[in-house]
């Protein structure tokens, strides 16, 4: 049966595959005795995990309004399978009797249940096995305590470049694991539209959903899906005329991109010769070739944090040194703007939380970037001292997350003075007017730019948290991602005052949030008075080929009126006359 779904175009373009299904919770789980003490215990946790799986079904049931109506009886097969004396009650017995771990007699009595519905000739009840397996996840998943990275399995049979990723939730350290593969898309039912799991579908240049909320429930392993990044859209098992038409799409597509890498070595400048630069955001070392392929100028934010998010550890001061290295040397003279650790929030460096009890219950707000690096000294020491001897290698600067107040500004500064003067005494080299440049990522920040002028060499608009922070808006939130707008004129207001105060102040200000990459907004960045772009390589070209098409002169004078409107809608209208226009 073919049906549809709608969530959040993250990444665009059109991918056409197979889905394959993944989940949090691995069924090959350990195989543990427990002491006979210890039996009724086991009992009494196997039971509140299926109350909890309960609980689970019973609040999204309530939430299924406007899911379709496949997905109420999915719910209903799925709590009778909870409730089935086979599923409950045998596992009990099976702790009880074999003195093992809930998992495991779980699990064993899983694999019972799943071999007698493949003996069904019947392909629909054959195919409720697999509703067992799904059930067993989630109870799995509640006995784990936690949520897990999501171990990536292969499926025979189907080319990777055909494999459609189907989760529940991917975190930002599932998907930078994804880099090593070439899935051709992926799809999660939660997510919103600047979560770094977004961002990273955006630099794999791979279409991605995100917020689908019923997706992994909905579709099965191996059917036929189409995605499509930019509007939002999966279909499930489309009929032979809409594949047809979506694989003409597709095609299309791909002849638009391989234009527009003519435009690779062209000068970035407008029509009436304004001159603009446009750089790379990458996470990881083997994103340089593609920021070189974009015809990137330089990297203008390199998100350190991601190197290191799936190995839960914290690197050497010499691993990072040779990341950092090979970056620069990858970059051959071209500037890299080297960000220190940005973590907590979405980010952290393993499910259990290496920050401990430093990431608490509100974590956006919490200790997050420049504070986990001020408050873990030695850590950020580490990091500087890294950062510092790659800039021997190159044209390195450095960046600094999250800052809001003078005293963080202050007390980064004196942490690169502590490490400089300690490479010096040991008489390692380093670029001694390595320049420091902080993000502008906080209304405080960008109200208070005074205090950032003063004290920095240059600023990087990071839009993703400025408009998260500002609107109150958790950006991996999918339930308020409509809120999630860049056209708030109060979004607005802060962009310009910070573009406008550092051009009085002589102190250069870029873009790095998600903003400098989406082509509707080039022109109003540009008029603006923004003159350095950073973004995805996959979007560099794009962006190139609107600035080619603009002059700046008649874009300014509207965007200026622009500002002064209070109505999002308002703004929205004008700015589709800006991209309108054929200036
Ligand atoms: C931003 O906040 O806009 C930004 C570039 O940083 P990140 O997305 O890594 O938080
Ligand atoms: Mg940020």
């Amino acid at each position: 049966m073919s049906f549809t779904l709608h969530g959040l175009g993250v990444s665009g373009g059109i991918a056409i595959g197979t889905a394959h299904l993944i989940s949090h919770a691995t069924l090959e789980v350990a195989h543990l005795t427990i002491a006979p003490r210890m039996v009724d215990k086991e009992v009494a946790r196997f039971e509140a995990a299926l109350e909890q799986v309960k609980c689970e079904l019973a609040a999204m049931k309530e939430s299924t309004e406007h899911a379709p109506a496949e997905f109420g009886a999915f719910l209903d097969l799925h709590r009778m399978i909870l409730d089935d004396p086979e599923l409950c009650e045998v596992p009990k017995a099976l702790i009880r009797e074999r003195r093992c771990n809930a998992e495991w007699a779980l699990v064993q009595q899983m694999e019972q249940l799943v071999a007698q519905f493949d003996e069904f000739e019947d392909p629909y009840l054959r195919e409720r096995g697999q509703d067992v397996r799904q059930v067993v996840e989630r109870v799995i998943k509640e006995l784990a305590g936690h949520v897990g990275r999501t171990p990536l399995r292969s499926a025979k049979g189907v080319k990777e470049e055909n494999l459609i990723v189907v989760a529940h939730d991917l975190s930002p350290a599932d998907v930078i694991a994804f880099k090593e593969h070439h899935f051709a898309s992926f799809i999660t039912d939660v997510g919103g539209a600047t979560s770094h799991t977004a961002i990273l579908g955006r630099s794999m240049a791979i279409p991605a959903v995100l917020g689908l909320h019923n997706a992994r429930q909905l579709i099965r392993d191996k059917e036929t899906l189409i995605i499509d990044g930019t509007r939002g859209v999966v279909i499930v098992n489309p009929d032979p005329r809409v594949l047809e038409e979506y694989q003409l799409r597709k095609s299309q597509l791909e002849l638009e991109r391989t234009k527009l890498k003519r435009l690779k070595s062209a000068k970035t400048a407008s029509i009436d010769g304004v001159e603009v630069h446009l750089q790379a955001n990458i996470e990881l070392p083997s994103d340089v070739p593609a920021a070189l392929e974009g015809g990137a100028e330089g990297v203008g934010l390199f998100r350190t944090e991601f190197l290191f998010l799936d190995r839960g550890e914290l690197p050497s001061e010499d691993e990072q040194f040779e990341a950092y290295r090979k970056v620069v040397k990858g970059m051959d003279g071209r500037p890299v703007v080297i960000r220190t650790f940005d973590l907590g929030a979405d980010k952290d460096l393993n499910p259990e939380g290496t920050l401990g009890d430093r990431v608490k219950t509100n974590p956006a707000l919490g200790m997050r970037a420049i504070r986990v690096s001020l408050a873990e000294p030695k850590m950020f020491r580490t990091q500087l001292r890294a950062i510092l001897r790659a800039s021997k290698y190159g044209k390195v600067k450095l960046l600094i997350p999250m800052l809001a107040h003078a005293h963080e500004i202050d007390a980064t500064l004196a942490a690169v003075e502590q490490a400089k003067s300690s490479l010096r005494g040991e008489k390692v080299g380093f670029d001694p007017s390595i320049e420091i440049g902080g993000m502008i990522e906080i209304p405080a920040a960008a109200l208070g730019i005074g205090l950032f002028l003063r004290r920095l060499d240059f600023l990087s608009i990071g839009t993703n948290d400025l408009i998260q922070y500002t609107l109150a808006i958790d950006r991996s939130d999918e339930q308020v991602a409509h809120l999630y707008d860049p056209l708030h004129p109060a979004v607005l207001m802060l962009i310009a005052h910070t573009l406008h105060s550092g051009e009085k102040a002589g102190i250069p200000v870029s873009v790095c949030g998600e903003l400098a990459g989406d082509p509707n907004l080039t022109r109003l960045l540009l008029g603006m008075g923004l003159r350095t772009f950073s973004m995805h390589p996959a979007q560099i070209l794009e962006v190139k080929s609107r600035v080619l098409k603009s002059d700046v002169s008649e874009i300014a004078p509207q965007v200026r009126k622009m500002l002064r409107l209070e109505e999002p809608a308002k703004i929205r209208e004008q700015l589709e006359r800006l991209n309108g226009a054929a200036v």
